[in-house]
């Protein structure tokens, strides 16, 4: 290896290792933290994540960047190389923009927010959140200023979670999208409803847990580079490709919650624990994007374990864990049930047909608070209106409505997209899967799942940060980001269920 390449790798794994510890005491946070604790581990954090920030975006680094980028040129190596420049020289521009002042005031701004928010959503009262999600959109306004000037401002905010995407083109996928879902919402909405009783009798969580194991296990979750304990909110965790963390939660009342947060958590893991070893500690570790990503993590939930080959397996398996709940209720019942598809008021109970048209409802949203076409104040009359519009209902009040999700109060806009960006490529390769390898639903009905991982292995995880998400996904299926398949899939999916027909 030449000398700027080697200094640009050694660096760039030094801050990987600060990052990698910085994430662990994350997880450590959410995980066993003792409350008290939260001083302690906030200044360790603030320390190591300040530590990571000056030697990533220092001097040297930019040297190292400029001397590298001009040898991978010559190297002859397939332009590995120059994508392992061209990544970290993405990531190292955005990080010199934004003055270390405004970062500190950010943070500051953030974390009284979401203290703000916390009790605002208790108490369901905009008002007492409402300064503080004023001063939030001020100061991404000010972010979107550092940059240069893009075709839209809300484009500096997507590209932080999905690299190079355009506010124009999330705009014709949700066009595409709402009308026919919306359309299917209101066709099912017709439909007798379904009966899942038997999910509201009580349930052993160890019986669940265990099932859910048996589950990921089969997925092909490796266990000797990575684990799953409890926490209040599910996530999952890289610290690196070897160690891969998921966490997961009982719901009262909600005993599917637990399986189904499993194999999402699972999808997420798989994609890190992919990822090849050339690329462990550099700026292509990880995923794509937020939206490649949740592209996983939807697959593994929905496609494969809401399908109905997946349950004529695994069905018999939970009836014998779970006799006295389910020997009574039939593989078709259990199926509707898991299917079930009903309006809510909460996004993230929101079953897989209604899901979308609450994202788009809040990047609309937060497109026109960044465009300045909508203030603060006008939200929760703007979101109860788009909630009748797209799912018939009205929010009782700001806690069930306006208030319900963390991500504004953190400053994360551009994030919510990537929900549905995941959904809809998720269904593309799905589709190309299948048309390379016809015998998908038969493998998956006898539990073989090392075909489709390994695909995806060396379709999609493998390369890391490697190429942008677009530029993927054109790789993988030929063609760009498009909500065709994931409303073909949807309609015929629920078409079926309708006719009385499963398949
Ligand atoms: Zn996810």
């Amino acid at each position: 290896m030449t000398n700027g390449l080697q200094k640009l790798r050694s660096l760039s794994a030094e801050v990987a290792d600060l990052r990698h510890a910085a994430d662990l005491l994350e997880w450590d946070e959410r995980v066993y933290m003792p409350d008290r604790g939260a001083t302690t581990h906030g200044e360790m954090l603030a320390t190591l994540r300040r530590i990571a920030h000056e030697k990533f975006a220092s001097a040297e680094m930019g040297d190292a960047i400029e001397t590298a980028r001009a040898e991978a040129a010559g190297l002859g190596d397939g332009g590995a190389a120059e994508r392992l420049v061209e990544v970290t020289a993405r990531d190292y521009d955005k990080a010199i923009k934004v003055p270390a002042a405004f970062v500190a005031e950010y943070a500051e701004a953030v974390s009284a927010s979401q203290q703000a928010w916390g009790q605002a959503r208790a108490q369901s009262d905009f008002s007492a959140f409402k300064p503080f999600l004023e001063r939030i959109v001020a100061l991404k306004r000010r972010y979107v200023a550092f940059f240069p000037p893009a075709e839209h401002p809300y484009d500096v905010l997507l590209d932080d979670f999905e690299p190079s995407m355009k506010t124009a083109e999330v705009r014709a996928i949700f066009e595409a999208l709402r009308s026919r879902q919306v359309e299917l919402i209101r066709a099912l909405g017709a439909a007798p409803s379904t009966d899942d009783s038997f999910l509201r009798v009580p349930y052993a969580e160890a019986d669940m847990l265990a099932f859910a194991v048996e589950v990921i296990t089969a997925f092909g979750f490796d266990w000797s580079r990575g684990r799953q304990d409890k926490s209040l909110h599910p996530f999952a965790t890289a610290i690196g490709a070897d160690d891969v963390r998921i966490t997961t939660r009982w719901v009262e009342g909600m005993p599917l919650s637990l399986l189904f947060g499993t194999m999402h958590e699972t999808g997420h893991a798989l994609y890190e624990q992919g990822v090849k070893p050339e690329h462990h500690r550099s700026a292509l570790e990880g995923g794509a994007s937020l939206g490649i990503h949740e592209s996983q993590s939807r697959l593994w939930e929905n496609l494969v374990g809401r399908s109905l080959p997946f349950w004529q397996l695994f069905y018999p398996r939970l009836q014998a864990r779970f006799p006295s709940q389910l020997s009574g209720v039939s593989l078709e019942q259990f199926y509707r049930a898991i299917n079930k598809v009903q309006p809510s008021l909460i996004r993230v109970e929101a079953d897989e047909a209604t899901y979308n048209l609450h994202v788009m409802l809040r990047v609309e949203l937060e497109i026109a608070l960044i465009e300045g076409t909508i203030s603060v104040t006008d939200l929760p009359e703007r979101w109860n209106a788009g909630m009748r519009e797209y799912l018939g209902l009205t929010p009782p009040d700001a806690a069930r409505g306006v208030l319900q999700d963390i991500h504004w109060s953190a400053g994360l806009f551009g994030y919510f997209a990537t929900y549905t960006l995941g959904n809809v490529i998720a269904a593309q390769l799905w589709r190309r899967f299948e048309e390379v390898h016809p015998e998908r639903d038969a493998d998956i009905r006898r539990g073989e799942f090392r075909p489709l991982l390994e695909w995806l292995r060396r379709e999609l995880h493998q390369h890391g940060r490697e190429y942008r998400p677009t530029q993927l996904v054109h790789r993988i299926t030929g063609s760009s980001v498009d909500p065709d398949p994931y409303l073909r899939y949807l309609e015929e999916k629920y078409g079926r269920m309708a006719a009385g027909r499963l398949n």
